[in-house]
């Protein structure tokens, strides 16, 4: 019996095979490495390259590795690149789920973990925000996982199947040992920036915005340390293995901090004074997201580790020095060679 994630080369995906093998699951991961790398993952992990909407590589893989449920990570994760191309979000992320359904479905899998985001609720009326607010997207990006959302109800509905959406506020840190952590190259993620101005080449932070009705200025994020979102996503599974119902749920901690707080963890852990520069807001930012995480702990058995702002900042800066190291260490490979 095994768990199938896709995406699981990626960050966020990643994270979870981690969890899954070290808890003794079997995991299949589908991953067609567009972001993702196959080093990140454990070994022994079969990793069968290719698309999450390949209805007939998720068939045969559903077949051949006896796949009870499936973790979907598989999908685009920009938000501006969704502005620019929205056609590519909604092929990525919501023709891809209706295609991975459809093999769940005639493949017989009914158990369903579905990455879903904040984003789907816009600009809040209220903070923390409570899954019942309503989702009102500002981004394609947004409205490409709502629609997935919406479509897994139908189809549970139909079929027998049962879900967990998890709509994920702002994940961030790395592996608790820096064994893996987020690897992509020019990500936008403001920790991550913030990390490599601190580590690695980045000159500086540009702050977007600080004119915000906040106490500083700037705005504010709820974030959640990957390894403890990879855990919510192993209380998921449990709950779904015991009968639990179709549920979502918003995964944060439900407490906020500004961006220039965020900056200024950064700076105080590193002990590097990086260049902060102050400048405009970035179109579409949301002022303030912190998620209502009530439901959240009612109904997961799920208990964060990592919840303190300085162990996200601390291990996002053990795994990027490691990035750097290894980067070093090609580089002088490659001119020796
Ligand atoms: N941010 C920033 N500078 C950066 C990247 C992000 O000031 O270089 C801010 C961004 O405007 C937002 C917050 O940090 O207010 C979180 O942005 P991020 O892109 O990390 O995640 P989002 O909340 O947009 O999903």
């Amino acid at each position: 019996m095994s768990v199938l994630v896709t995406g699981g080369a990626g960050y966020i995906g990643s994270h979870m095979v981690l969890a899954l093998v070290e808890a003794g699951e079997s995991v299949v991961v589908v991953d067609n490495l567009s972001t993702g790398f196959s080093t990140s993952l454990p070994d022994g992990v079969p990793l069968f390259i290719g698309d999450a909407g390949d209805e007939n590589l998720v068939e045969g893989v559903i077949a051949a590795q006896d796949v009870k449920s499936i973790i979907h990570f598989a999908g685009s994760v920009v938000v501006p690149d969704s502005i620019r191309d929205p056609l590519a979000y909604y092929r990525n992320n919501t023709m891809t789920t209706r295609s991975l359904l459809k093999a769940a479905v005639k493949s017989g899998v009914n158990q369903f973990i579905f990455s879903s985001t904040a984003a789907v609720y816009g600009n809040p009326d209220k903070v923390p925000v409570p899954e019942e607010a309503p989702t009102r997207p500002l981004s394609p990006y947004g409205s490409s996982k709502l629609m997935a959302e919406i479509m897994l109800h139908d189809v549970a509905a139909a079929h027998g199947m049962k879900y967990v959406v998890l709509r994920y506020f702002n994940v961030a840190g790395a592996d608790p040992q820096a064994r893996i952590g987020l690897a992509t190259v020019g990500a936008t993620h403001l920790l991550k920036i913030a990390v490599e101005a601190a580590v690695g080449p980045r000159a500086k932070v540009d702050v977007f915005g600080t004119d915000y009705p906040t106490p500083d200025g700037s705005c504010i994020r709820d974030f959640i340390h990957v390894s403890d979102l990879a855990q919510a996503h192993r209380a998921a599974l449990a709950y779904l293995r015991g009968g639990g119902a179709s549920v979502t749920l918003n995964c944060g901690y439900g407490r906020g901090y500004s961006v220039l707080e965020t900056i200024e963890a950064v700076r105080r852990i590193s002990g590097r004074n990086f260049a902060v520069q102050h400048g405009p807001r970035r179109p579409g930012d949301i002022m303030a997201m912190i998620a209502d995480t009530s439901r959240l702990r009612t109904a997961l058995d799920w208990t964060p580790q990592y919840q303190e702002l300085e162990t996200i900042v601390a291990h996002a800066l053990a795994w990027e020095q490691k990035l750097v190291r290894e980067r070093q260490s090609e580089l002088q490979h490659a001119t020796s060679a």
